[in-house]
């Protein structure tokens, strides 16, 4: 029997936990240091079956002090080199992309990813200081299972999403499936774990997808979908940026109330009050039996 281990590299959404520019509650007791919260940086997630080789989902701009946090991600020779093998992509956000620039220097690894994601790296020159002879880009199809290293059989699926912000028009199509905002499976021998840190809404296909895993690490964006406005710190509804909320009827605890697997929310917003131990809402979502993932959480199957 194999095994599965997962590192929760980064927990937070896109700007991190305290966010830069942002007062907003949450970020306020930050801030303060006040002991009620943790700092989180932004999302990724680190995948091995042996402890040695290394698969990041996603590479997020905080990559460099995550692997400052992480030993297991630094250097094991006397020489240039590094346990990370490959980074899997499940978007082109700037919170999922910004951390490639960080694995410069020609350090060969592989970046897997659909075609409309390395669409995204190709259009952008800043990204040609990976040399595509030393890190390969690898098109991957949603639905096509591959080895992302040995023993560790990755599968993109479909989640509703919509485009990165940077490519957004003036009327963005919203809650769509396309090969931009997928969600990961991975497998090592029948054990399973599924990251999806980006939903706008759940549906059948997807609800199985997650129901057949044995670990579902999920998009906890925000608990409500207008907790942006209220918060008066954006004009946006979390549907509205392709995240589903956590709470409401439509809301990921109400979707995903009776599935089997370990529960656990990730990329999770600044203004998102279940980062407030002893909040209601921490509590709503403890009492529902999801984890609320942080920093340095490792998972071990
Ligand atoms: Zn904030």
């Amino acid at each position: 029997m194999g095994r599965l281990l997962a590192v929760v590299l980064g927990a937070a959404a896109g700007g991190g936990f305290p966010q830069w520019n942002c007062g907003c509650p949450a970020c306020r007791l930050a801030w303060a240091h006040d002991p009620r919260v943790k700092p989180r940086t932004q999302a990724s997630i680190a995948i091995s079956t042996d402890a040695r080789a290394w698969v990041l989902l996603n590479a997020s701009p905080d990559l460099r002090e995550q692997i400052a946090a992480n030993p297991v991600l630094q250097p094991l020779s006397e020489r240039r080199d590094s346990p990370i093998t490959a980074v899997v992509l499940t978007g082109a956000e700037i919170d999922q992309i910004a951390g490639l620039l960080h694995l410069r220097e020609r350090q060969p690894f592989s970046i897997f990813a659909t075609t409309a994601v390395l669409g995204a790296l190709d259009a952008n020159p800043i990204f040609s200081v990976l040399a595509r002879g030393v890190v390969a880009r690898e098109p991957i199809p949603i639905g096509e299972s591959f080895f992302a290293a040995p023993g560790l059989a990755v599968e993109f699926f479909a989640v509703p999403g919509k485009q990165p912000l940077y490519l957004e028009g003036d009327d963005p199509e919203l809650a769509i499936e396309t090969d931009v905002n997928v969600g990961v499976e991975i497998c090592a021998d029948e054990l399973r774990l599924a990251y999806c840190p980006g939903a706008a809404a759940m549906t059948p296909a997807l609800r199985q997808r997650l129901a057949d895993a044995d670990v579902v690490l999920f998009d906890g964006t925000l608990f409500t979908d207008d907790e942006m406005i209220r918060c008066g710190v954006g004009k946006k509804a979390g549907r509205r940026m392709g995240h589903m909320p956590i709470d409401g009827p439509d809301g990921t605890l109400a979707a995903l109330s009776d599935i089997r697997a370990r529960r656990i929310l990730v990329h999770i917003n600044n203004t998102n009050p279940i980062l407030i131990a002893g909040s209601p809402e921490r509590q709503k979502v403890e009492a529902a039996g999801w984890e609320i993932a942080e920093d340095g959480l490792r998972i071990e199957l």
